[in-house]
């Protein structure tokens, strides 16, 4: 564990921590008791990374993109291929890790929130593989702009619940899912999708996406003798760029950017750049970088992308922000859909909206960067399922 993500029950720094109430206590403290154990239970560890190995399909390879390089006059790029992971998304490692916890915990049912349909799908999948029920609520919104997904669940034996309130998005699913919890928690895990929420999420999340970061950092050790110069990652929540960057972060050597969905304005109300305006407060259960109104009131977010469509951002990201240890920049939905069509058509390999943003930030900055640097990202995602996205843009 590096210094930067170690935590005292939960805290990153000033972030962080447990705000719920008293009805999830009781669940809350369950949950961290046992994680605590398994993270430190060989046996569970290993029955962990044999489902990666054998079900998810891991390690992902690292792959060098050198014609899209060409095209954006930039350094070597290589794209760390989450693409490729099962069900298409890295989603599918916390969602894999958690499902065996809650089997462990005795738990037979799990309930989740999904915003793009990517954590959805791959606890459906995770639950139809480990033989638990699952129910995930949706926003009526995502579930629209998002149908093939909603599609997979339901063909995975999902029952998939239509959430009306608020936005009608993700967070709105978030809080649905923690009514349910509050009271079902006796047979019941809410297995969350990002590395945010009360503690033990944000550390439990993190912890089951850290496998990205290890393969990559011995990938490069491997393929280059060296670690990366940059590495680059999409943040809504923050896991996979959590994942990633955990295996970098005591390396200074190593500059790490996140890249949040700028969206189609800097107007409240039109983005997701929750580090631009930079004011904290407590959404889901966590201190940290939220998006609010003068009032406090959370704002409404926009984004071409859903999974990166959300109004808070994981804890340990707001410390790394603030210790200054990775820089977090956004750019606009018109820069990631020129990314998704640019890597599309000079490598063949089509990206989720949420990695194009990641991409997209190269993009700008690649023609500054000096040529003998290497440049890693975190391609999180398939864009298959942003086909409908791709049409309207
Ligand atoms: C959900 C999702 C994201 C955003 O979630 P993080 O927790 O920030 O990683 C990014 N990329 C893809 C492909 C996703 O499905």
């Amino acid at each position: 564990m590096n210094d930067y993500l170690s935590t005292k029950r939960g805290r990153y720094g000033k972030f962080g921590g447990t705000f719920i109430p008293e009805l999830l206590v009781a669940p809350i403290q369950e949950l961290e008791k046992a994680f605590n154990a398994a993270k430190n239970d060989k046996g569970f560890m290993e029955s962990f990374y044999s489902l990666l190995k054998n079900y998810a399909g891991r390690p992902t390879p690292l792959t060098e993109v050198s014609r899209f390089a060409e095209a954006i006059q930039g350094p070597r790029i290589f794209l760390k291929r989450e693409d490729l992971l099962h069900t298409g998304a890295h989603k599918l490692n916390n969602a894999l890790g958690q499902c065996l916890l809650a089997k462990k915990m005795g738990k037979t049912r799990i309930i989740a929130e999904t915003g793009a349909g990517q954590h959805g799908v791959a606890t459906a999948a995770a639950c139809a593989h480990l033989g638990l029920t699952c129910v995930v609520y949706m926003g009526s919104i995502d579930m629209e702009r998002q149908a093939p997904n909603v599609l997979r669940m339901q063909l995975m034996g999902a029952k998939v619940v239509s959430v009306q309130q608020g936005s009608c998005t993700l967070k709105d699913a978030v809080n649905e899912a923690l009514r349910d919890w509050a009271e079902s928690f006796t047979n019941t895990h809410y297995c969350l999708g990002s590395a945010l929420g009360p503690h033990p999420y944000p550390e439990m999340v993190g912890h089951f996406q850290s496998c990205i970061g290890e393969e990559s950092h011995a990938q490069c050790t491997q393929d280059l003798g060296k670690n990366p110069d940059y590495v680059i990652a999409c943040v809504g929540g923050g896991s996979n760029a959590i994942g990633i960057f955990s295996a970098f972060l005591n390396d200074p050597t190593v500059h790490l950017i996140g890249v949040e969905a700028g969206g189609h304005g800097t107007q409240l109300g039109e983005h997701a750049a929750r580090f631009q305006a930079n004011t904290r407060g407590v959404l889901h259960g966590c201190y940290t970088v939220v998006l609010q109104d003068e009032h406090g009131q959370i704002a409404e977010t926009a984004s071409i992308s859903a999974g990166l469509d959300y109004p808070a951002v994981g804890p340990a990201h707001a410390h790394l922000s603030e210790t200054k240890r990775v820089d977090y920049v956004a750019v606009s939905d018109k820069e990631a859909l020129a990314a998704f069509k640019l890597l599309a058509q000079t490598e063949g390999i089509i990206p989720a909206l949420e990695s194009s943003h990641a991409l997209a930030y190269l993009m700008k900055i690649a023609p500054t960067l000096e040529k003998d640097k290497i440049i890693l990202v975190n391609l999180s995602g398939r864009g298959d399922k942003d086909l409908p996205q791709w049409m309207k843009g």
